[in-house]
């Protein structure tokens, strides 16, 4: 696993800072360059400052932008240049309760937005930078300040925002409308049933209010990847979830059907939820097939290559970011590993999926 957090070591009464690190030559005062390496330790050289991090290779974080957090003798990796999977964790705190949630709800709200506007200033050109939860619009006008922020000096970057679209009002119409082209919004929906939905995010009157909230994108003209775990709850209403969508929200962009992650509450709850699609995918099947009839894209994410029937699998992607991927051993001598999402790096093989089997 890639580490996102590597021990670092600074002068503990400095506030926390980020940093790029140099390729080469400093080319903005927020550059740290690498003064000399021993024995495994990098020291760098900031602008006010002298830092060391430990357990990497230099060329392993050149370009990075870095958070160092001198109290805690830590540095954050907030984003790598060499990957697509960046993302910024806008807090902890959500109003939802999902069985499947990968990142479970804290009371306690950071405010990191000072620190993401100063590393997305530092973003690789033209990146696409992910924000997250928890539910990020529960501080919706910090967030819609720092993408404004953001762009006034950085207009080629482009954010991806997960949120459970519980937060939309009106008044951001002409907010939504103004960036649609710089913002894809991913928003979950768990079932064409109201009751269905509400048990699994566990919010009464979370389905009535993500539907109106779905017009208000409609009318911004956002765009819109819809989201949906796949799990024993729900797999029997995918393909009246897939013609609700035909049907409702034709302007989606593409609807995501996913796999289960398993930790936070995805781990409490595996055995309850997690749905075998190696063994059964009938409804999954269904629901693409509605979905192809009526021309509306759909895509599968963190689906193993050999657990979806060929004629879907030119719809799986590689949707699992490169820090938590990971294969098996039977994976090796597989031929078709290199087009595979692969697993999570906390799935476990003895309650996964049944069916793996190499290409
Ligand atoms: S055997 Fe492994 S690499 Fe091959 S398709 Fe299955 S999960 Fe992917």
């Amino acid at each position: 696993m890639i580490q996102l957090r590597l021990r670092s070591e600074c002068d503990r009464s400095l506030s926390p800072f980020v940093v790029r690190i140099s390729n080469g030559a400093r080319q903005c005062r927020d550059d740290a360059t690498l003064i000399f390496e021993k024995l495994g330790v990098l020291n760098y050289r900031a602008e006010h400052t002298e830092f060391c991090i430990r357990d990497v290779a230099p060329k392993d974080i050149a370009g990075d932008v870095l958070l160092i957090d001198p109290r805690r003798q830590i540095a954050h990796r907030l984003i790598r240049a060499r990957s697509r999977h960046n993302t910024f964790l806008i807090t902890e705190q959500c109003d939802q309760r999902c069985l499947m949630c990968s990142q479970p709800p804290k009371e306690h709200h950071q405010d990191m937005f000072e620190h993401f506007l100063s590393a997305a200033r530092l973003a690789p050109l033209g990146a696409q930078i992910g924000l997250s939860g928890g539910e990020p619009l529960l501080h919706k006008q910090a967030l819609f300040n720092f993408i404004d922020a953001a762009w006034t000096t950085r207009d080629d970057l482009s954010f991806h925002i997960l949120t459970n679209g519980q937060h939309f009002d009106e008044g951001d119409l002409p907010w939504l409308r103004s960036h649609r082209a710089q913002l894809l919004w991913g928003v979950p929906i768990y079932s064409a049933d109201a009751a269905i939905h509400d048990e699994i995010v566990g919010k009464p009157g979370a389905f009535a209010q993500l539907s109106g909230n779905f017009s208000l994108l409609g009318l911004a003209g956002a765009a819109l990847e819809l989201r949906t775990v796949v799990m024993k709850q729900n797999v029997s209403g995918l393909p009246d979830l897939a013609d609700f969508i035909t049907r409702y929200l034709p302007f989606a962009a593409t609807w995501a059907i996913m796999q289960m992650e398993r930790i936070g509450y995805g781990r409490m709850n595996w055995s309850h939820c997690f749905f075998d699609s190696s063994k059964e995918f009938t409804d999954l099947g269904a629901a693409i097939d509605l979905m192809s009839a009526r021309r509306q894209s759909v895509v599968l994410y963190n689906f193993p290559l050999c657990t979806i029937p060929p004629v879907f699998r030119n719809l799986a992607a590689q949707s699992i970011s490169d820090w938590k991927q990971k294969y098996l051993p039977e994976c090796e001598s597989c031929s078709t590993r290199i087009r595979c999402a692969g697993f999570f790096e906390w799935y476990r093989e003895e309650d996964g999926f049944m069916g793996i089997h190499p290409q």
